[in-house]
């Protein structure tokens, strides 16, 4: 064999940057294993780095390719000569391993998974990644395509609990995930067909009970969504990238109903909810955002954008600066479910905000030993934002976040989330919700002004 024909080969069946085997070569490999007569038990890993596109982008591609290099060394370092590691490309890598107990197999996964999780020193600094693995033990049905679809539905599991972690398939993996496909193409067919709406839920002042504000959420009034919560449709657009035009449908209606109640003569603020995905896409929601506003003749002070938490976290450099050029055509800008993800406080100083919402988690455990939202107040007087509470359900709730001194609230014991009519109707009234009188007398100081009560 000549050898530029060995070289060939070499190339057909390894990945270039790494040396390890490629995608062919492995599912080749795992082919050969499911079929022949003596396998034992075996094992699909699918391994995928966690932050590793931020490395990419902070550091530069050199860096990136040196990390990934060092993280195919520790992998061929953790398992034996009869098991295969291989690179599917970019930071996708997975292993087979030949005959293992299902204890063995969750044991490597979990070593190979501390060994990626260890800091790495490339292009003269440290960096930290982690690494998140599916696991899937594959039947005498499964070839290695199937294999190897279960290992990455593990994989998703993995990430979406949180990351850094390994996870097993389970059959229900399979049903929820074609579950999530299936809402997806319903919510593009509704979108398509101009069938999705919004609901508006006040943002009231607890002091007056006047509306502050009303969020638009998202509602999908059809029989097609009979068997399904905003939160599913929600999370299944997020996946499949359709949250970017759904949230620019969204920003799109809720400031052009912001603009048709002006012209009715009612002056009301308006949040309105955007992921990550969409300060992501490139689409610039900066210059959407100020086309609708002059579009529907808003100010921009009428409008505030809510961000979650956790999806602001995960790719903060990015998002606070595009947050920021919103910020700066005179729009606010809320942290959503605040208390949920993973925040450092070290970050939320610098982050462009005006508000935080306490997630409703937090206010439902108010008056009880693990009652965070006193703390939360502070920290926003401190940082100079403002601070809603969510969730509020009960009216013992109301008159304790009343008497921490907390003016701003939602939830339904306020108000359920109403249709445009009811809305409208609301502000055009009287504009404010009834409020029952605080139960648990505050000690009120002459002043009378709730915020200085807990002083
Ligand atoms: P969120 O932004 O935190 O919105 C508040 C959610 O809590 C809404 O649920 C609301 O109906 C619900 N809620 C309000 N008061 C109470 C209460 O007292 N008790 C309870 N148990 N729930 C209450 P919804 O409408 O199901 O929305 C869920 C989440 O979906 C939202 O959470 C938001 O993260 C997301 N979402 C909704 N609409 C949009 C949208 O247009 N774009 C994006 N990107 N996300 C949206
Ligand atoms: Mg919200
Ligand atoms: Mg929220």
């Amino acid at each position: 064999v000549s050898r530029q024909a060995d070289m060939f080969r070499t190339r057909a069946t390894q990945d270039g940057l790494t040396g390890l085997p490629n995608r062919s070569e492995f599912t080749g490999r795992v082919d050969s294993l499911l079929h022949s007569p003596s396998r034992g038990h075996v094992a699909v890993l699918f391994i995928d780095l966690d932050g590793f596109k931020d490395v990419n982008d902070s550091f530069g591609h050199g860096v990136g390719d040196e990390l990934l290099i060092e993280a195919a060394t520790r992998l061929a370092a953790e398992v034996r000569d009869s098991d295969v590691v291989a690179r599917f490309g970019g930071d996708e890598f997975v292993a087979l391993l030949a005959d293992c107990s299902d204890d063995e197999a969750v044991e490597v996964a979990e070593r190979l998974r501390a060994s990626l999780s260890a800091p790495y020193r490339v292009g003269h600094r440290d960096v930290v990644v982690s690494a998140s693995i599916g696991l899937a033990r594959p039947g005498a049905d499964d070839d290695a395509e199937s294999a190897l679809r279960n290992a990455d539905l593990a994989l998703y599991r993995a990430k979406e609990s949180g990351r850094d972690r390994v996870s097993v398939y389970e059959p229900a993996m399979h049903a929820s995930a074609l579950r999530r496909l299936d809402a997806a193409a319903r919510l593009r067919h509704a979108l398509a067909h101009d069938r999705l709406t919004l609901a508006y839920q006040p943002i009231v002042d607890l002091r007056t009970g006047d509306i502050y504000a009303m969020e638009a959420l998202l509602r999908f009034d059809h029989e097609d969504f009979a068997d399904w919560t905003v939160t599913e449709v929600i999370e299944a657009a997020e996946e499949s990238g359709l949250i970017v035009p759904v949230g620019g449908w969204v920003l799109d209606a809720a400031i052009g109903t912001l603009g048709e109640w002006r012209r009715k003569g009612i002056d009301v603020r308006m949040n309105v909810n955007v992921s990550a995905r969409q300060l992501e896409a490139g689409g610039d929601l900066a210059l959407q955002v100020e086309n609708a506003l002059i579009c529907y003749e808003v100010p921009p002070t009428s409008l505030t954008i809510e961000i979650t938490e956790h999806q602001l976290v995960r790719d903060l450099e990015h998002s606070t600066s595009e947050l920021a050029r919103i910020r700066r055509l005179g729009v606010r800008v809320a942290l959503d479910d605040f208390g949920t993800g993973y925040s450092s406080l070290s970050y939320l100083p610098r982050l462009p905000l005006d508000s935080l919402k306490i997630d409703r988690d937090l206010t439902s455990r108010t008056g009880s030993s693990r009652d965070t939202v006193p703390a939360v107040l502070r920290l926003g007087r401190d940082l100079g934002l403002a601070v809603v509470a969510e969730g509020i359900e009960r009216p013992e709730q109301l008159s304790l976040l009343r008497a921490a001194g907390c003016t701003l609230g939602q939830g339904h014991l306020l108000s359920m989330p109403l249709g445009e009519r009811a809305a409208l109707e609301l502000l055009r009234s009287s504009g404010r919700i009834p409020l029952p009188a605080p139960t648990t007398a505050p000690a009120l100081d002459p002043s009378g002004a709730p915020e200085a009560a807990e002083a």
